[in-house]
């Protein structure tokens, strides 16, 4: 062992001079101190989903069109708040009341639904942070809220008013009543995905962040070997590989059942915790 650092610093400084006898000895402190932050640099970066940029302007897109949505849908609630506290004995000539009022609810509903929709899918194409749980909650549940707010309102208003008979309380009642449960069920996202999840569960199953497509399919892959793959490639496809991210930008944002259920025994034999479960 001794032998061998001396014939090679011998063989530096023979080469290289004098002035090697001098950065010799620094440059081992050096590469020491160098280590310990090479090893921890990784280690971070690992569980960061950073979203390609086309992922994040369309996430964005939707965000916005999502929050219009919402504000119109709020806007035909507070209509037939209005409609309901005027009465139909304010419009001459008489307009039938309760046509009108059903119709701003469905109105109402729809945009709910539609901005929902869209909220849950730019989560998906640019996620939330786990860190801040508070945040995390409310952007990955926001539909619920807002679902709250369009409906719950109202169908106080409803079930309090004292103009309308027993059989219009009823009905109103119903419909309102039916549009919130609606719109909260499309506001929940069942499947919540996290930034940390999304990066953390594909290495975990993979053993690195390469996911695969093909030119036609409509979902990613986990294994290059799939047999969807290999028919592709077969009938002459360009498979293309990247990150769960690179496969999000180009809308793929769900795997391949058969990667699936070979991740999943996958995962049972080595006792890997699938619960997170985000990329389904
Ligand atoms: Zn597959």
């Amino acid at each position: 062992m001794a032998t061998t650092k001396k014939t090679t610093s011998a063989r530096g400084s023979s080469a290289r001079g004098s002035s090697t006898k001098k950065a010799a000895p620094k440059a081992a402190p050096v590469a020491a101190a160098r280590r310990p932050v090479q090893t921890s640099a990784p280690e971070v970066s690992r569980v960061r989903f950073t979203p390609p940029p086309e992922a994040k302007a369309s996430a964005k897109n939707f965000r916005v069109i999502a929050i219009i949505l919402w504000v119109l849908a709020i806007a035909a609630e507070a209509a037939a708040i209005v409609l309901l506290v005027k009465g139909e004995t304010s419009f001459d000539p008489p307009i039938p009341f309760m046509t009108w009022l059903i119709a701003l609810i469905v109105i109402d509903l729809v945009l709910v639904v539609i901005g929902s929709l869209l909220w849950k899918k730019a989560n998906h194409l640019d996620p939330a942070s786990e860190r801040d749980k508070v945040k995390f909650f409310l952007q990955t549940q926001l539909g619920v809220i807002v679902a709250v707010i369009a409906f719950l309102p109202l169908l106080i208003l409803i079930l309090t008013n004292k103009d309308l008979d027993e059989k219009q309380k009823a009905l109103l009642g119903v419909v309102a009543g039916a549009a919130l449960v609606i719109a909260g069920i499309f506001g929940i996202d069942f499947n919540p995905l996290s930034a940390e999840q999304y990066s953390q569960q594909v290495e975990q199953l993979v053993n690195s962040n390469t996911v695969y497509w093909t030119p036609a399919g409509g979902k990613f892959h986990y294994y290059e070997d799939c047999s969807h793959v290999n028919m592709s490639r077969d009938a002459g496809g360009v498979i293309s590989s990247g990150t769960v991210e690179d496969a999000a930008a180009v809308n793929l944002t769900s795997l391949c059942l058969t990667c699936k259920k070979r991740a999943e025994k996958y995962a049972e034999e080595k006792g890997i915790d699938l619960t997170p479960a985000p990329a389904y």
